[in-house]
């Protein structure tokens, strides 16, 4: 850990008791701040409460008491969830108080080189293959953020042999100060969160973060095609690695339908590639670039592109089954997400899609739904995606009670060379606690079959 004495005497307090103010708490207790924790939620029951308790950390809660600020903090640690509309936030950030999120921490004590990676899309898919190439590379990387541990525990016994590959949102970006990546990737930019963001310029502001206080030393990966995003990656001071699937770059990263070139030399050819998706193989030209960047050699990149299939939850494949070939994308809560995947394959296709009804249209969906010869619409929006789905011209459309009797009913449907693809469009939380468990019960009907 990095000027392990910064925080010694700081009076601090963490506002959210989650995952990462739990992590966070403790680190700065264990580096002599002085700590108190604030979390709206009642105490009762609350173990992480009683634990931090126990270690001697003051914990309130049950709500965010009046006059909690004139204990006069040093600075706030908050859940990235916590809008900055909260009051306490909100005056916090009148009185000059610096809010953080702990990957301001996480930068702040890290021995370790740090990759952060951002994006509208394809954050955790990057991450994984960019661990995986540095795993077998031989770099000793560690995972951190949303997919893995919290970050600043990860940077806190992280020494200058490791490499932290960090998965970055938009929310955590926003309440950082000094956090400088090493190498950041920012794999698009679309609108989304923007009922926390305000605006689209808002967003990419926060998402900007991940670059804002680079210098020459570092490296910039941005997504070269999206003329948006490439506006706030020229700002940026680092060094540029724009990657593109549209056109040759002579100093970064770029494919065409044979191979993927660097600086504008062929590097691997596309066939060793087993994830499919134009939009996945965006993800691997920015992980494969992080990996040249750190030292990682061919064979250890050409070794995971031809072995990685894919995140679970996330394009994965699951089975094949007779000659049908069996897809989890249970992620894609939203139309943009099953627009990729719709895109990523050219045979046959049985969709499976719906769920939460947040009221947004399929409309965007309608020029990928060529391949699609059969949907089974469940959960909320059911009947808008059955209408949708008929309004398309989809010869067969079904409805079913959930995603386990989706793939019952449609199974005795399909014929060789047919892929089922749970790729819903929709949140998940109408009928499964989290798309993981909607994914996970796709998976095991599948597997029943
Ligand atoms: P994130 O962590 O940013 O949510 P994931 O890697 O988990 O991204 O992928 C989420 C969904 O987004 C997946 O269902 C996938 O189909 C889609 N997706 C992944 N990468 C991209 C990309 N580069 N561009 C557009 N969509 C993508």
């Amino acid at each position: 850990m990095k000027n392990a004495k910064q925080f010694n005497g700081m009076k601090v307090l963490v506002l959210g008791l989650a995952k990462s103010g739990f992590a966070a708490s403790k680190l700065l207790h264990a580096a002599g701040a002085s700590v108190t924790v604030n979390d709206a939620s009642p105490d009762h029951g609350n173990e992480a409460a009683a634990v931090l308790r126990s270690e001697g950390i003051r914990v309130i809660c049950g709500g965010h008491p009046a006059g909690i600020l004139e204990d006069g903090f040093d600075f706030i640690v908050k859940n990235p969830g916590i809008p900055y509309s909260n009051p306490v936030v909100a005056e916090a950030l009148g009185k000059g108080i610096p809010v953080w999120t702990e990957i301001e921490l996480t930068s702040r004590i890290s021995e370790a080189p740090i990759v952060g990676i951002t994006g509208s899309n394809g954050k955790t898919t990057t991450t994984t293959l960019l661990y995986h190439m540095l795993n077998i590379g031989g770099k000793q990387p560690l995972i951190a953020g949303n997919i893995g541990t919290v970050s600043c525990t990860v940077a806190e016994t992280a020494t200058k042999e490791n490499v932290i590959v960090l998965e970055a949102s938009s929310f955590q970006l926003m309440g950082t100060e000094t956090f400088r990546p090493d190498i950041a990737i920012w794999t698009n930019l679309y609108d989304s969160h923007l009922d926390y963001h305000g605006t689209s310029e808002a967003y990419a502001e926060a998402k900007y973060e991940i670059t804002k206080n680079q210098t020459q030393d570092d490296y910039l990966i941005y997504n070269d095609d999206q003329p948006e995003l490439r506006k706030h990656a020229l700002r940026s001071s680092a060094v540029k690695i724009p990657f593109s699937l549209t056109g040759m770059k002579e100093n970064g990263i770029s494919a065409d339908n044979k191979q993927i070139y660097w600086n504008g030399e062929p590097y691997v050819k596309r066939t060793v590639i087993k994830l499919p998706g134009q939009h996945n193989l965006e993800n691997i030209l920015a992980a494969t670039a992080a990996a040249i960047l750190l030292g990682c050699d061919k064979t250890a990149i050409e070794n995971v592109l031809s072995s990685f299939t894919g995140v679970r939850h996330r394009m994965q494949f699951v089975k094949e089954l007779n000659g049908r070939r069996f897809y989890n994308d249970s992620k894609a809560t939203n139309t943009l997400a099953t627009k990729s995947a719709l895109a990523a394959f050219d045979g046959p296709t049985i969709l499976i899609a719906g769920g939460l009804d947040r009221g947004h249209s399929f409309e965007e969906l309608r020029p990928y739904m060529g391949n699609v010869h059969k949907v089974v619409a469940v959960g909320e929006t059911a009947n808008r995606f059955s209408e949708f789905a008929k309004s398309c011209g989809v010869s067969t459309v079904l409805t079913a009670a959930d995603v386990k009797d989706a793939v019952q009913k449609v199974y005795p449907l399909t014929a060789e060379g047919d892929i089922i693809l749970l790729s819903p469009s929709c949140a998940s939380w109408d009928q499964y606690p989290d798309f993981e468990i909607r994914g996970d019960r796709f998976i095991e009907a599948v597997m029943e079959l």
